[in-house]
């Protein structure tokens, strides 16, 4: 039996062995390991390349997103709006800071916010919305700018899904007061370790942003801010400039797999919308069905690898039992975590494999 594996890392990254070995070999001859030339150089690409003024490389998505919300610093019992089917790091950045998660109910056809609801949830305490930019698809950004206009919030984009992924021609994270974004080597633009940037387009939080990750610093032995130790490693800087060059063509070739989904896929399969004015990257491919997990046993029994973004919604998590109110309900989370099932869709993977696993779900 063939086996199609949901992702193998070693073959993703396997185009770009020769030049990560030079790099690799380079670094360590240079003997300047921390905060160099190729984290300089590598945010000056990825700003470039997100259309934004700025870019700090950072140790993780996860800090990505905590330093940029204490660069506001937000008064105590301030609250902030999240999506309530986002991966926990989205949440924990907010509870690292000591303020308030306000989860939001995500629009049941793009599995992004819904504006109308987080309007519901605005109080005087609500400082900023966090989007995040599920599957590799941009959340409505008209819609999330008006709002954070009429309420003065601030808006941190959560990019950790979707490099390269745009809304009205332009890249996610630039609309944002911050857009943060993951390298976890699962993700369109991975690294080969963790690592994570923070973009913006204003030269104040950029400044804070920069001290935040190394100490609250900018001269050595000057400590202006309470910083932390988050910077990007400059070998994984290397491998990212490396990669970067591709990211386009590995979202080329996601996209080009999706489309195989999107025409073939039966129609009793709810399959991601494509919608005007929407260049979606597919992080994941997700589809949606009430007989999930006898579809994954089947594909599984088939040689086809799946997975589950997210098994758990965040309100159903342990760590965040007497954080999350346990009376608030949120049934289109619920119902989104009981039948999304996430198919291989990776760089390494063929036309031929996507056929494959085609038309195995449709023989389902
Ligand atoms: C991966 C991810 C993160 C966290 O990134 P790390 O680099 O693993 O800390 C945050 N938000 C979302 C939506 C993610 O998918």
């Amino acid at each position: 039996m063939i086996t199609i594996e949901y992702e193998n890392l070693r073959e993703v990254n396997r185009p770009f062995f020769e030049d990560y070995k030079r790099t690799f070999s380079d670094i360590l001859n240079n003997g300047w390991y921390v905060l160099g030339e190729n984290v300089t150089k590598f945010e000056n690409e990825f700003s470039q390349y997100i259309g934004s003024k700025h870019c700090i490389g950072v140790g993780s998505g996860l800090d990505a997103l905590t330093l940029s919300i204490r660069a506001f610093q937000f008064p105590k019992d301030s609250e902030v709006i999240v999506p309530s089917n986002t991966y926990i790091a989205t949440i924990l950045a907010v509870l690292h800071n000591n303020l308030k998660p306000v989860l939001v109910e995500p629009d049941i056809k793009t599995y992004n916010i819904n504006p109308t609801a987080i309007e519901r949830k605005i109080t005087e305490k609500t400082k900023a919305i966090i989007v995040v930019h599920l599957y590799g698809k941009a959340c409505d950004m008209d819609e999330i700018v008006r709002l954070s206009k009429k309420y003065d919030l601030k808006i941190i984009e959560d990019c950790a899904q979707a490099h390269g992924s745009m809304y009205k021609n332009k890249k996610v994270g630039s609309f944002g007061d911050f857009g943060a974004f993951s390298f976890y080597p699962t993700k369109n633009l991975g690294a080969i370790g963790d690592g994570g940037a923070i973009t913006t387009n204003d030269n104040r939080l950029a400044a804070i942003a920069r001290k935040l990750r190394n100490y609250g610093s900018d001269i050595k032995y000057h400590n202006e801010l309470v910083g932390f130790n988050s910077r990007l490693d400059e070998i994984q800087a290397g491998f990212l400039s490396i990669k970067l060059r591709r990211l386009d063509q590995i979202n080329q070739h996601k996209r080009k797999l999706a489309s195989i989904y999107i025409q073939n896929l039966k129609e009793n399969i709810i399959k991601p919308i494509l919608q005007e004015g929407y260049y979606d990257v597919y992080h994941i491919f997700n589809i949606r069905t009430d007989a999930r997990d006898e579809l994954k046993e089947y594909l599984s029994n088939n040689g086809v690898k799946t997975d589950i973004h997210y098994p758990i919604p965040p309100h159903k998590q342990n760590a965040l039992k007497g954080i999350i109110d346990a009376n608030e309900k949120y049934p289109i989370s619920e119902k989104i975590h009981e039948t999304t099932l996430s198919l291989p869709i990776s760089y390494s993977h063929s036309v031929a494999e996507i056929e494959r696993v085609t038309e195995l779900i449709n023989q389902f």
